[in-house]
């Protein structure tokens, strides 16, 4: 069982506040994944749960208990970091036993522990290589497996994968997942990856300058993002924003974007002077007959997909189109966008309305 409880948490070094009095209740079993900018807090959070940063303010409950000052040998809690930490004069097994050993745990039962773990990660023919032998997946796995070996409930990930190349993490993700769901442990794991985020949590955390933006589900954020911050950071290419005027119309309501461009938008419940409409990329369509006129700028197939950049008046958009749309740089196109794929949010606040 590992249940987690993050009540007013607060970190600062000196006068500076890192964290701020954040609050979050992880159930045992969960995956949570924290993402959010460089340098917004995410490792120091990790580091105060696995108790090698102090908290300076607030409590943390591990299933139930107060842990603030237990020591982190306490606190059975497995820390995977970004840098895999082997020790390069060690084999693989001899990594994974590391801390059994120190831990003065029983021979049979670690060598148990290992061929279990190995066998989990696909490592069983790669124990008796040193690091240098293993490639950056394997050594990685390795630094997985010395996590697994430790029989927690509580799993830490600081951005595990981001050494590796795209198609390692993709595979490393799947493996990740199964390893969840094989030892049902809880997980924290933080990325600045949005596929990683997306295709992992059971909840996102979306962490801007020390405090929680948005707790949700993908989808939930996706969907409906809570305000601005959350709307740009998830989806890669990111939400468009455009300025305009909400007003009520006939059988709705509708948004004046400047330069005769009204489009139709979900109902609204007053009017707003400034507001700003967020836009999918892939919420653009190609329509002859469509109100959004966007001057082209550049064209980028990717094979599936037409990635475009332009501009709508003074905005630069980006949008995605499927397929192979007959679409040139210069050109002036006009697109729709369905009412239910507008976000919209307060231009002061960047709340959504
Ligand atoms: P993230 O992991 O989200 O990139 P960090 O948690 O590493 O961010 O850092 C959050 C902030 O805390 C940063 O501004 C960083 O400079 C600061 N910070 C981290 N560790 C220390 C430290 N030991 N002393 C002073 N400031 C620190
Ligand atoms: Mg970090």
């Amino acid at each position: 069982m590992a249940r987690l409880d993050l009540n007013n948490i607060a970190k600062s070094y000196h006068a500076v506040d890192v964290i701020k009095n954040l609050n979050l209740a992880v159930d045992n079993g969960e995956f949570i994944v924290v993402v959010g900018p460089s340098g917004c807090g995410k490792s120091t959070l990790l580091r105060m749960i696995a108790g090698l940063e102090t908290i300076s303010g607030g409590d943390l409950l591990i299933d139930d208990a107060r842990a603030n000052d237990l020591p982190p040998q306490k606190r059975n809690i497995a820390m995977v970091f970004q840098t895999y930490a082997l020790f390069p004069h060690m084999t693989a097994r001899q990594n994974i036993a590391f801390g059994p050993e120190v831990r003065g745990e029983c021979k049979s039962a670690t060598r148990e522990k290992i061929t279990r773990a190995a066998g989990i990660l696909g490592l069983t023919p790669y124990l008796d290589r040193r690091p240098s032998e293993l490639s950056g997946g394997q050594r990685q796995r390795v630094a997985m497996a010395r996590a697994i070996v430790r029989d927690s409930d509580l799993f830490l990930f600081d951005e595990p994968l981001s050494n590796l190349d795209a198609h390692l993490r993709a595979d490393m993700r799947t493996e990740i997942k199964a390893l969840h769901r094989t030892l049902g442990s809880t997980i924290i794991y933080v990325t600045h990856d949005q596929i990683e985020a997306m295709t992992l949590a059971d909840r996102i955390v979306i962490m801007n300058k020390g405090k929680i933006e948005q707790i949700g589900t993908p989808a939930e954020l996706y969907d409906r993002p809570a305000n601005r911050f959350v709307a740009a950071f998830l989806g890669s290419p990111s939400m468009c924003f455009l300025p305009g005027k909400l007003r009520h119309a006939s059988g709705g309501a509708k948004a004046e974007l400047g330069e005769n461009i009204t489009i139709r938008v979900d109902k609204l419940a007053k009017p707003v002077e400034q507001a700003i409409l967020g836009i999918r990329p892939e919420s653009f369509v190609l329509d002859q007959d469509g109100p959004i006129r966007m001057t082209i700028d550049v064209v980028e197939p990717t094979g599936p997909e037409v990635m475009t950049y332009g501009h709508v008046m003074d905005q630069k958009v980006r949008c995605v189109f499927k397929g192979r749309p007959d679409v040139c740089v210069g050109q002036e196109v006009r697109m729709r966008v369905d009412p239910a794929d507008i976000h919209l949010f307060e231009s002061n606040t960047g709340n959504r309305l």
